[in-house]
């Protein structure tokens, strides 16, 4: 009974209501994918399950990523899963906290390219509270990483934000900056279409390194020299930034806990997000876990801007 007072207005942890599957082809292996999102217990946290490798669980948690440049990977037991970070991104901003992913290869389905799919699946399944306090990180003092000129920092703040800079040598991107202040709505609404992009110049030799074999108009903006190649152009002017925030929401999840603070990138990638996110964990005081009062103003059913074509498998 005092655990119940306890957790009395104060948020809770989530999970799905039902479980729900769709299917597609990933970004980079080009195998089609079978993913099927599940309910978990209370305190498991995200956790990706390799269904055809006998069921090897693989933690969304920063001392199971490996590094790489083009997409989060994620490894347990000799067993990967890459290209995670848009549905964690999806995951994480609609504050499901618990959740099995269960896939039948080595990657995440690209989808349309953008954590957008992954919205509408998570709002089919619907969301339960679960009989658990809802920790927060909050962070107390600055952490910086940097690399050849890049940055991310994070610093104290009573919400999570982000602030995101890119500088591209090309015209069509160039720079572009970005402040994100987190809400379901903001999410949904500002980041979840924005699609991941290439450039056609490199797309020959990411094929000859094995990436990129997927990859398409269905699901990448792929930058020409002087022309966006989809037949539709951009979803939004500065797609390319909203996208990097969207990349490192999906980055951020490796902390284990939502994170209450201020992140400041510079044209950082997810490498820069995996150290900064490992750094954090480390640097034991310059964070505490707190809960926080029941938001009820956040609602998880605004209407997003584009509509998709899920293809739903159960
Ligand atoms: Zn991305």
């Amino acid at each position: 009974m005092i655990e119940g007072k306890e957790m009395v207005g104060v948020m809770l942890e989530k999970t799905i209501q039902k479980t729900v599957a769709c299917s597609g082809v990933g970004l980079h292996t080009g195998k089609q994918i079978q993913l099927r999102l599940i309910p978990a217990e209370k305190g498991q946290g995200i956790v990706f399950v390799r269904k055809d490798l006998g069921g090897i669980h693989i933690p969304a948690s920063a001392d199971h990523v490996l590094p790489s440049n083009f997409a989060t990977v994620l490894e347990a037991k000799g067993a990967t899963v890459q290209t995670v970070e848009h549905l964690l991104a999806a995951v994480s901003a609609l504050e499901i906290d618990n959740l099995l992913i269960e896939l039948d290869g080595p990657e995440v389905p690209a989808l349309d390219g953008s954590a957008f799919p992954f919205v509408s699946l998570l709002q089919k399944a619907g969301w339960i509270e679960q009989n658990k306090k809802r920790a927060f990180i909050e962070i107390l003092k600055p952490v910086t990483v940097s690399e050849n000129g890049k940055s991310v920092s994070i610093y104290p703040g009573s919400a999570f934000e982000v602030a995101c800079h890119i500088d591209f040598d090309h015209p069509l991107i160039a720079k572009q900056s970005y402040r994100y202040w987190h809400s379901r709505s903001a999410f949904i609404g500002e980041l979840s279409s924005a699609r991941t992009f290439g450039f056609l110049k490199d797309y020959t030799s990411l094929k000859a390194k094995g990436l990129a074999l997927g990859g398409s108009l269905d699901n990448t903006i792929v930058v020409g020299t002087d022309e966006i190649l989809n037949e539709n152009g951009l979803r939004y002017s500065d797609e390319f930034v909203r996208h990097k925030v969207l990349d490192l929401i999906g980055d951020f999840v490796m902390l284990g806990k939502p994170v209450l603070g201020r992140i400041e990138a510079h044209c950082s990638g997810h490498n820069l997000h995996a150290q900064l996110v490992k750094t954090i964990v480390e640097n034991k005081k310059a964070w505490r876990i707190v809960d926080r009062p029941v938001d009820d103003s956040a609602s998880m059913l605004c209407q997003p801007p584009y509509q998709v074509a899920l293809q739903l498998t159960a």
